[in-house]
């Protein structure tokens, strides 16, 4: 008898990540992985559940090729399954899209018209799903946005002060990062009630980097806006930026859009302040100031936008850090709490230097817990199976 399992997809420029369920009570993970240098040589790793991770290297063309090669590689798994539905995070769903949605082709001509609102992301999440549907005709295909989680926001955290007719015309603050805020949120709600019915600011740390002020489970503010380019510093992304300096870029210097794009998103961030590399490990390692400085500023902003979401709050009650960095750096976490009794905020340290859950010791709970941006988006496809299939548009 062939068993239901659903697939979720998570197309980036170069990369797929991916996960398999089975469609069980509870949604159980099969396997996860990922496909990366895609266009080129690529490198693929999975993780089979119970088994040693494998690796490959393989030529992908392109991301119908990738998605090729991953379904090669979980061939056996697949043994006596049938892929009933595949989930994609995709990154920009407007002002449209404020819950998942079964993809259509009208759905997916609709998707398309977000492309300029998210240049650098849209169109690889949209090759994703073309190749999915191409390779899984008879699965039931769903879109999970990473804007919905957001589309509550208040007026005066959603605009930007232009004429008006530039937020109607779709020039908003979107806020990203939606499907690991959605999981996060569950997950308290799940484990502490309290917090979840309260004033919890989430810091999801990762090479991609935002902070979202949550309100009774609900989002009424989020550090990056139009763009997954504002607020924190990341990987690559400069953050926020004066609007002037990209006046004087473009004025002086005499950039152009392709050549700002690069900069701001590609060569900024950690990588540009260091000059040494995007990854906080290695500036961690780093004995050099420059790579100190570039984790100064990091912290920095981090602290700057704690305080300026705290007052949107009303109050703090709850601290989550999640993302890569978030789960796992001991330091960052110490310097963004450090000297913040006054607002409640004080951690156990051994707590901390061990990634416990639970870090702080002060008024305000502090925790660590790690996102699965997967399980959102397979949940919401396992719904669309049931036949609760989502509205999306409203
Ligand atoms: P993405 O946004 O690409 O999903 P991740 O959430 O995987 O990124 O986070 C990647 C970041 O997490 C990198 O900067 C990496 O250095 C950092 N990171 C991962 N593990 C650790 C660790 N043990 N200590 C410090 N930083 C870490």
């Amino acid at each position: 008898m062939n068993t239901p399992v659903l697939f979720t997809i998570n197309a980036g420029s170069s990369s797929i990540k991916f996960a398999i369920y089975e469609v069980a009570a509870h949604l159980q993970e099969l396997a996860r992985g990922q496909i990366s240098a895609i266009g080129g040589h690529s490198h693929l790793t999975v993780h089979l559940r119970g088994a040693l991770d494998t690796h490959q290297e393989i030529d992908t063309p392109d991301h119908s090729s990738a998605l090729d090669a991953i379904l090669a590689a979980c061939a056996p798994l697949l043994e006596g399954h049938i892929i009933a539905g595949v989930g994609h995070r995709v990154v920009h769903g407007g002002t449209a899209y404020t819950t998942p949605v079964v993809i259509t082709d009208q759905v997916l001509d609709a998707l398309a018209q977000y492309q300029p609102l998210a240049p650098l992301h849209q169109p690889h999440n949209l090759a994703g799903i073309r190749a999915a549907r191409h390779a899984f005709p008879d699965a039931v295909q769903v879109a999970c946005f990473d804007t919905a989680f957001h589309r509550g926001h208040p007026w005066v955290n959603d605009t930007f002060a232009l004429p008006r007719e530039y937020y109607n015309r779709g020039v908003r603050r979107y806020g990203f990062h939606g499907l690991s805020y959605e999981y996060l949120s569950g997950a308290l709600k799940r484990e502490a009630p309290e917090l979840h019915a309260g004033r919890v600011i989430i810091a999801h740390l990762g090479n991609g980097a935002s902070m979202c002020a949550v309100k009774n489970g609900i989002s009424v503010g989020s550090t990056m806006g139009f763009s997954a380019l504002d607020g924190l510093p990341m990987g690559t992304r400069c953050g926020q930026i004066d609007p002037g300096v990209l006046l004087y870029l473009i004025q002086e210097e005499g950039m152009d859009a392709e050549a700002l794009s690069d900069l701001l998103f590609k060569q900024s961030g950690l990588k540009g302040l260091s000059g040494i590399s995007n990854d906080l490990r290695v500036l961690e390692a780093s004995a050099e100031p420059a790579a100190k400085q570039a984790i100064d500023y990091f912290v920095f902003r981090i602290r700057r936008e704690l305080g300026a979401m705290t007052p949107v709050l009303g109050g703090l009650d709850g601290l989550v850090f999640s993302g890569g960095i978030g789960e796992n750096s001991a330091r960052i976490r110490r310097e963004v709490c450090a000297g913040l009794d006054w607002l409640g905020i004080s951690l156990d340290q051994d707590a901390n230097n061990n990634n416990a859950r639970d870090i702080g010791t002060g008024a305000v709970r502090v925790m660590v817990i790690p996102t699965d941006e997967e399980r959102v988006i397979a949940r919401a496809t396992r719904e669309a199976l049931e036949g609760h299939a989502p509205s999306g548009k409203q």
